[in-house]
């Protein structure tokens, strides 16, 4: 392995982009005599010049050591113990330098790593690592940067490369196939030619995957600034199908509600460029709407259903569907229901409902949603604007101008008229005549 020192005078690493949390850490453990690194994430955003986010730092104390060091220090035992060091209300995740891949480790049928307690050497640890902009480590001795894998090249030739062989790396973890797609759109690098390949082929990998790890990460790759860009850099390459089989048939069937998801991302990205709260029910209400929206009609033409028990019916069955492969936590599972449930209440505005629904907890998220579904003519314009207005003057309900829409279902007790041109609205999705 050839191992190149850049030293301080040559790289950009400043301590001044370093938090102070993390320093105590690095600090800490260096006057305890460990080895102590700074790595991951900020070493990359930092020599590729954007703020990094959160600190990570390698070592070669062992936990129980870290624990001597750092008394509030918890262990994390997922695959490999890892330790979270707490000051004020930064989390420093440190880890224990990780031991080589050998044949010894348990792996599964499709090349998967099972166990994997080993510790080693910062050698072995950085070609454990998944890219090489990602094996990038900041010692703390003499503040040089040191690279075992060519990530300081990639950096400057603005590539994702993974380190070793990529159909290997990605059947040791193919979580690494979304971490590519999120980190080369987050940094605005290419994925390099032979780790971008190797995706469209493994990418049914994910399917392997614990459906809980993969809520998480597509938290991680959809909750951000970037979530357009990912959502696209997914769907390209295969790997939304596998995340969300259902949406992806429905978005085959109707092209038109990706403009719906897309928006939905844009706004989500939005807020959180805002530092708006952003929560995972609405994204993952908007992910599966095209299942839900598709499914809802079916009910109300074919099954005669009334709106309000064909939306019930087809978001327990979305959900189902989905938990197949992404388990979504109760917590937002409930929210998502609500948000989709208001969508036919909505349309009900005569008599004391739509009173009552703007007390309804779920009431703004649900509006949201509608307004981005206006926008892309998958509900009604006047409709959303009709709820604008209503925000803007409480007490005084305005007048609804679309008749048709003022028969809504419930009012009188036969929803059949407005059966028939809901589902014509709904069987035309945004832009997919
Ligand atoms: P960011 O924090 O900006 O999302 P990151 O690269 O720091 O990106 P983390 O999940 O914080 O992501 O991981 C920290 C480091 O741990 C990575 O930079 C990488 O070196 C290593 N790592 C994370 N996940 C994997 C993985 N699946 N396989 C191998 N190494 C990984
Ligand atoms: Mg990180």
């Amino acid at each position: 392995m050839q191992v190149r020192r850049i030293p301080r005078e040559d790289h950009p690493v400043s301590r001044k982009l370093i938090s102070n949390a993390a320093l105590k850490v690095l600090y800490g453990l260096r006057d305890a005599g460990y080895e102590a690194h700074l790595v991951g994430g900020a070493v990359r955003d930092i020599l590729a010049g954007i703020p990094p986010k959160d600190f990570d730092i390698a070592t070669n104390a062992r936990p129980e050591q870290l624990r001597q060091v750092f008394r509030t220090a918890r262990l994390i035992g997922r695959r490999f113990v890892i330790a979270h060091v707490r000051f004020g209300n930064e989390i420093i995740e440190v880890t224990t330098f990780r031991g080589a891949i050998t044949d010894s480790h348990e792996r599964d049928e499709t090349g998967r790593i099972l166990s994997d307690n080993e510790y080693g050497s910062i050698e072995t640890d950085a070609i454990r690592r998944d890219f090489t902009v990602n094996a990038l480590y900041y010692d703390i001795e003499d503040y040089a940067v040191v690279d075992f894998t060519g990530g300081i090249e990639d950096i400057n030739n603005r590539l994702i490369r993974l380190i070793g062989d990529p159909e290997l790396r990605y059947r040791e973890d193919p979580v690494r196939m979304m971490r590519a797609v999120r980190i080369a759109n987050k940094l605005r690098f290419t994925i390099e030619p032979a780790s971008e390949e190797a995706i469209y082929r493994l990418a049914p990998l994910l399917r392997e995957i614990p459906a809980a790890r993969l809520f998480d990460e597509i938290i991680k790759i959809l909750l951000t600034v970037d979530a357009v860009a990912n959502f696209r850099g997914l769907r390209v390459r295969g790997l939304f199908g596998e995340l969300f089989p259902h949406t992806e048939a429905t978005l085959k069937r109707h092209p038109g509600f990706e403009s719906f998801i897309v928006k939905a991302l844009e706004n989500t990205a939005k807020r959180i460029a805002e530092d708006q709260p952003v929560t995972p029910a609405f994204l993952y209400a908007a992910i599966l709407w095209p299942c839900v929206a598709e499914r809802f009609v079916q009910l109300m033409q074919r099954e005669g259903l009334h709106p309000n028990l064909a939306l019930t019916q087809a978001a327990d069955e979305a959900i189902a569907l989905a938990n197949g492969r992404v388990t979504i936590p109760k917590r937002f599972a409930m929210p998502m229901q609500e948000i989709w449930a208001l969508q036919p209440r909505l349309e009900q505005r005569k008599g004391g409902k739509p009173a009552r629904l703007l007390t309804h907890p779920r009431f703004r998220a649900a509006y949201d949603f509608l307004v981005l579904r206006a926008e892309v003519g998958d509900a009604s314009k006047e409709l959303a604007d009709w709820w604008t207005a209503v925000q803007l003057q409480p007490g005084a309900l305005p007048p609804i101008e679309d008749e048709e829409e003022s028969a809504a279902p419930g009012n009188d007790g036969k929803p059949k008229k407005r059966r028939r041109r809901s589902g014509r609205n709904r069987n035309k999705p945004a832009g997919n005549a």
